[in-house]
């Protein structure tokens, strides 16, 4: 019977691929850099058009960040995947090696949020560290994951070692039952824990980057001017609708008025039409709506926003107020552009009040004490930490490992981790030189010289004085000949 799985068509392409070396794969992706950098203009209409972000942020946010990211990952990838060699302490006389083997082929699931950048920079990874990729784009957004058949489709690469299938959730879960070898999934928690159930059933190794509800903690000593307008961007850019957007505002007692009437400020003054866009998924205005309702039931307050402005396009909103840390716009990821205040008075509350939720992607701190920051930062339950920056770790330092932890997932994309991540670890280990294949102590029979040899050896390895390490290691080697020239191994 002929197999309607797409794993049948890549596999035998990732055969050939993962035979070549890490160089040469990652020369044979370079034209997919240089087809992106041919098509800025024309790629990022195309994602403005579809997705409803502004071109600026198609272009800087996806394009170039695109761009970027292979330029780091084809230039790093030889090394940071390249066979490692290993002493190993107890057995000096061998040698081991630890290589990075490719998974087989990649199943990648992406957003409709970021329909570009993250899909693209996940299957760029996948491939130079020598598996076939399947993706499956959202079907919000199909046109723009096109743009990424047509930039590896301009690489010399083995037919169907990219295979980009459209389709909605069913697909997704179709896929995986016909079994990858890994899942690499970006989306939402719900769909998230779907994913790790039905990648459970085989098993398949799953990466999951999933939501965020993230925070900025804005301290007394820093400066307002400038964390407002960071407070104003980072809640609102991509309509609020990135998984790193600010959405909680955990704000120092003593300057929190002032604070929150410069970020009501200038959400106000945000050109809606121009700059924020319109909301991309009908499936968000449930969320927005019922997280409004709530907020209102319990009584919270607007300083500015609240409301639908149109079909598609919502007020930028800061809301709070007692009991603001308990509302769903605090607990849960609303995906638009809305945030929610609470304040703080020791630093030690600012972190309590950011650990509370279950979610850890990205958070930032607002101080001029870089010590200060640091210690706060030190102390958040979250992937990424930013001083005096939101979301940065984002689109522009692609050797940063990108990813969260809770509810907000597992496993890294970009940077060293999440290069190694698309690959697993083999260890070969072997005699330094030829003729050290003597039978084993720890092979039968068993008898007191061996244990003897093996609890001197123990003794040996405890943290303590050299001397006394010395001592028992002697002894071991000494039982050891004994043990194995006493009588004969079987
Ligand atoms: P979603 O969970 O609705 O869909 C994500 C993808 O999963 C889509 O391609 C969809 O078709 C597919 N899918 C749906 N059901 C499936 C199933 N049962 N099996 C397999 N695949 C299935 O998410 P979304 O609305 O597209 O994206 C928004 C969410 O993604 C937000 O929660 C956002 O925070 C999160 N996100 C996270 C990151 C990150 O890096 N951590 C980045 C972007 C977006």
């Amino acid at each position: 019977m002929r197999s309607t799985s797409p794993y049948a068509r890549s596999r035998a392409a990732q055969a050939h691929w993962a035979r070549l070396d890490v160089a040469e794969r990652a020369e044979r992706l370079r034209p997919a850099a240089q087809r992106l950098a041919e098509g800025v203009d024309q790629f990022a209409d195309l994602i403005h058009e579809e997705n409803g972000k502004p071109k600026f942020e198609a272009v800087a946010h996806e394009v170039s960040a695109s761009i970027g990211y292979l330029r780091w990952l084809l230039s790093e990838a030889p090394e940071l995947l390249q066979t490692r060699g290993v002493s190993m302490g107890i057995l000096p006389h061998r040698k081991a090696e630890i290589q990075r083997v490719p998974w087989g082929t990649v199943l990648i699931i992406g957003p409709w949020n970021v329909p570009l950048f993250i899909p693209l920079a996940q299957v760029a990874s996948a491939l130079v560290a020598g598996n076939a990729v399947v993706l499956k784009p959202s079907e919000v957004t199909p046109r723009c994951a096109e743009i990424i058949a047509e930039v590896f489709g301009a690489c010399d690469l083995p037919e169907g070692l990219l295979q980009v299938l459209g389709g909605d959730g069913s697909v997704g879960a179709k896929l995986i039952r016909q079994k990858p070898d890994k899942v690499l999934f970006t989306g939402s928690v719900a769909t998230g824990r779907k994913v790790m159930a039905a990648c459970a059933r085989h098993p398949i190794p799953v990466t999951l980057e999933l939501g965020g509800i993230d925070a900025m903690i804005v301290c007394d000593d820093a400066d307002l001017e400038f964390a407002s307008s960071a407070a104003a961007w980072g809640a609102t850019f991509n309509g609020g609708q990135v998984c790193a957007s600010v959405e909680r505002l955990i704000v120092q007692d003593s300057i929190r008025e002032r604070f929150l009437s410069l970020v009501a400020d200038k959400l106000e003054r945000i050109n809606v039409h121009e700059d924020l866009g319109p909301m991309t998924f009908d499936g968000q205005r449930a969320v927005y709506d019922a997280h409004l309702q709530d907020a209102r039931e319990r009584g919270l307050e607007f300083p500015t926003g609240g409301r639908w402005l149109g079909e598609r396009h919502f007020a930028p909103t800061l809301v709070t107020g007692e009991g603001a840390a308990e509302s769903a716009l605090w607990c849960e990821e609303t995906f638009g552009p809305m945030v929610v205040a609470v304040p703080f008075g020791e630093d030690a509350d600012a972190v309590r009040l950011h650990n509370s939720v279950p979610f850890g992607l990205t958070a930032s701190v607002f101080t001029r004490d870089a010590s200060r920051a640091r210690a706060i930062a030190s102390e958040l339950r979250v992937g990424m930490v930013s001083v005096n920056e939101i979301a940065a770790t984002l689109f522009s330092q692609p050797e940063l490992p990108w990813g969260g932890v809770g509810a907000s997932g597992f496993g890294r994309s970009h940077g060293a981790e999440g290069l190694v991540d698309c690959t697993w670890p083999r260890v070969v280990e072997q005699a330094r030189m030829p003729g050290m294949d003597f039978k084993r102590l720890w092979w039968y029979p068993y008898g007191p010289r061996q244990e003897k040899t093996v609890a001197a050896l123990g003794r040996s390895l405890a943290p303590g004085e050299r001397l006394k390490q010395w001592s028992h290691l002697a002894e071991a080697g000494m039982a050891a000949v004994s043990a194995l020239t006493g009588r004969a191994r079987l």
